[in-house]
C-alpha cells in the first residue's frame, strides 16, 4: 500500500536570481490551493531561501536546500552546513546525479551528508541512479545497492522514517527546457528500480522501515506524464526539475497528483 500523501518536490537546481524566485512563489500561491492530500515542497538557490522563507505560505509549501556540507562549522571556505540550515528548511537533496557526477561526490561524502542531514534534523532526499552506461552494462542493481547502502550506512533504524529516496536514473535527467521531450523511464524499470531499493532497505533496517521509506521518481516527469508514474508501484511522489521552473507546468502535476489520489480514495471506499 501507498503512504497516504503524495510528495511533490520541484528542484528549481541553478536557475533564477532572488527576484525571478520570489515571482515564480507568488505564481504558485495564486494558483495552488491547500491540499491535504499532497505534500509540496520547494528546493530554490541557497541563495533564494532565506527571502522565500519570508514569501512562502507555510500551509502551502515547505522549503528544500539543494546541498550542504556535512561539518557543522569550521574552515570550508565557501559551504554552508546543515546546522545553518536547520531553521529554515525541513528537506535537503543529497547525493543528486549533478553532484555525484560534476561535483565528483564519492558515495562516502553522500553518507557524510546524510547523516549531518539528519543529525540536525533536516530530511535528506537521497538521490539514486545510474547512467546510461551503467544500464548498458547492466549493473543498475549494483548501483543501487551501493549508493543506497553506502549512504544509509551510518543511520539507525529509527532514522528510517525521517529519510526520503529519490529514485532518479540519470539518463531520464532533462537539462531543464527539453523535459517534455526527453525520454522517460518506463513504469517497469520504475517499479524494479524501487523494489531494488526497498530490497536494499529491507536488508539494513528490515521490512517494515523499507515498506514505509517514501520513495520518489525524477526524471524529465511533466504535466502529462504525472500520473502515470504516480500509479507506479512503489512510487510515492515526484522529484521534479526542468518542469518545476514553469508555474503552469508544476501546477499541473500538482493537479494530476490530486486526481489520482482522490480517485484512489474513490476507489478504495
Ligand atoms: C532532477 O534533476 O532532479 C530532475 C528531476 O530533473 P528533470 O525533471 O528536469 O529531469
Amino acid at each position: 500500500m501507498k503512504n497516504s500523501r503524495t510528495l511533490i518536490v520541484a528542484n528549481w537546481k541553478m536557475n533564477m536570481n532572488v527576484s525571478q524566485s520570489s515571482i515564480l512563489l507568488h505564481r504558485l500561491h495564486e494558483r495552488i490551493r491547500i491540499r491535504r492530500e499532497i505534500e509540496l515542497v520547494l528546493a530554490p538557490s541557497m541563495l533564494a531561501l532565506q527571502p522565500l522563507s519570508m514569501q512562502i505560505d507555510r500551509r502551502k509549501f515547505r522549503l528544500c536546500a539543494q546541498n550542504a556540507y556535512f561539518v557543522d562549522e569550521g574552515p570550508f571556505t565557501g559551504e554552508v552546513s546543515f546546522s545553518m540550515l536547520q531553521d529554515l528548511v525541513h528537506y535537503c537533496i543529497v547525493g543528486h546525479s549533478d553532484r555525484r557526477h560534476k561535483f565528483g561526490e564519492s558515495l562516502e561524502v553522500v553518507r557524510d551528508k546524510v547523516a549531518a542531514s539528519v543529525r540536525n534534523d533536516i530530511m535528506p532526499i537521497l538521490c539514486v541512479g545510474e547512467t546510461a552506461q551503467e544500464r548498458k552494462a547492466k549493473e543498475t542493481n549494483q548501483v543501487l545497492h551501493d549508493q543506497v547502502v553506502t549512504a544509509l550506512s551510518n543511520l539507525t533504524s529509527s532514522d528510517i522514517p525521517n529519510i526520503v529516496i529519490a529514485y532518479e536514473p540519470v539518463w531520464a535527467l532533462s537539462a531543464g527546457s527539453d523535459y517534455a521531450h526527453h525520454e522517460i523511464a518506463t513504469p517497469e524499470i520504475i517499479a524494479n528500480a524501487i523494489k531494488v531499493i526497498r530490497h536494499n532497505i529491507a536488508e539494513l533496517y528490515g521490512k517494515k522501515a523499507a515498506a514505509d521509506v517514501r520513495v520518489l521518481y525524477g526524471g524529465s516527469a511533466s504535466s502529462t506524464t504525472a500520473r502515470g508514474i504516480l500509479e507506479t508501484e512503489g512510487v510515492d511522489g515526484l522529484l521534479v526539475g526542468g518542469a518545476s521552473l514553469n508555474y503552469q507546468e508544476f501546477s499541473g502535476i500538482i493537479d494530476a497528483a490530486y486526481r489520482m489520489q482522490t480517485s484512489s480514495e474513490v476507489n478504495n471506499g
